[in-house]
């Protein structure tokens, strides 16, 4: 929140303003005191809560210009992400990539669907196991999922809406529209994190946390808590689908979750404007990357470390006077 030299200049003034002989340097000690304590248990419960990670979704040669599902402009998102990376470098104590890693016959592709057309709709079943129900329409049917008792209840049953997409994002294929290697242009480091997601054939997973039934997590909830992120700065593709899912869950799982429109872009612009509102109705914070200093600041933990730096000197001032003074 302050720089350095900053927060040097106020401490040395409040230091001053405590040190003023008598009552009215007492009494400034005093409430100055009192609100430090008050503001302890915050502090406390920010310590654990105190790191940022920079969540980059998707960023992959499938859904650039020239994948198979490209999102219009994609490749426009590159430059901002890099540069966040660059300027927010010291806010970020993780950064994470999360990479759509399908099988080649993977649940999602309408190529798998009997007069499957893509960007139409399907709705697929799964037992109460989170496993799809096997249907003849599927091509190659007898790979996927398992025979599901027809004398079972319906409650018994999930049904999962599926938009069909062009094949995409295969693994282990690392060239042509299919690729599902991370874009060349985008910087990256040893320390970044991987996180696939949509290596189950049998359903999908737009968001980098769970697949789209919500049965099983990916391992990123476990590796934000393991580097103690209490907030998301969630970038990449596309807006509307796998920035939208993830942002979604990520406040619904306690992050406090700043979005980077146009670190982000969409597959189309309704459900893009669609996304955008239901996001902002969610508390998800939208910035443009020009305002993400500030959206870091106002929410930042570590403005409340910087806060707790100027109690130990109050407190210290306060001991020192009382002393001094030798009051009781
Ligand atoms: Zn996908």
């Amino acid at each position: 929140m302050f720089s350095f030299r900053g927060e040097q200049a106020l401490q040395f003034g409040l230091l001053h303003l405590i040190t003023l002989a008598g009552s009215t340097g007492m009494l400034t000690c005093l409430v100055l005191a009192v609100a430090c304590v008050a503001r302890w248990p915050v502090y406390v419960s920010a310590q654990t809560v105190d790191e940022t990670a920079l969540l980059i979704i998707d960023v992959q040669d499938c859904f650039l210009p020239n994948g198979s599902l490209a999102v219009t402009d994609g490749d426009q998102v590159i430059p901002v992400i890099n540069r966040i990376r660059q300027d927010f470098e010291q806010d970020f104590s993780l950064v994470v990539l999360s990479q759509d890693w399908h099988c080649p016959d993977h649940v999602s592709f309408a190529s798998q669907h009997e007069g499957g057309t893509p960007y139409s709709l399907v709705n697929l079943t799964y037992n109460s196991e989170g496993r799809l129900c096997r249907e003849d329409s599927i091509v190659s049917s007898d790979q996927h999922g398992v025979r599901c008792s027809p004398q079972k209840s319906d409650s018994d049953m999930i049904t999962v809406t599926q938009t069909l997409w062009p094949d995409h994002c295969i693994k282990n294929v690392t060239s042509g529209p299919t690729s599902a290697a991370f874009s060349d242009s985008l910087k990256r480091k040893d320390s970044d994190v991987v996180i696939r997601k949509g290596f189950n054939c049998d359903i999908d997973s737009y968001s980098a946390f769970y697949d789209n039934g919500g049965f099983r997590q990916t391992e990123l909830n476990s590796v934000l808590k393991q580097h103690n992120v209490g907030r998301v700065v969630v970038t990449g593709l596309a807006l509307d689908y796998c920035v939208y899912y993830t942002s979604l869950d990520a406040h619904k799982l306690g992050y406090k979750v700043i979005t980077v429109t146009d670190a982000a872009r969409g597959v189309a612009p309704d459900s893009t404007s669609a996304a955008l509102s239901d996001m902002e109705a969610n508390g998800i914070e939208l910035v443009k990357s020009e305002s993400l200093r500030a959206a870091l600041d106002t929410s930042s933990n570590k403005a409340t470390s910087s806060w707790d730096r100027h109690c130990a000197v109050i407190l210290l001032s306060a001991m020192v006077l009382i002393h001094t003074t030798n009051l009781p």
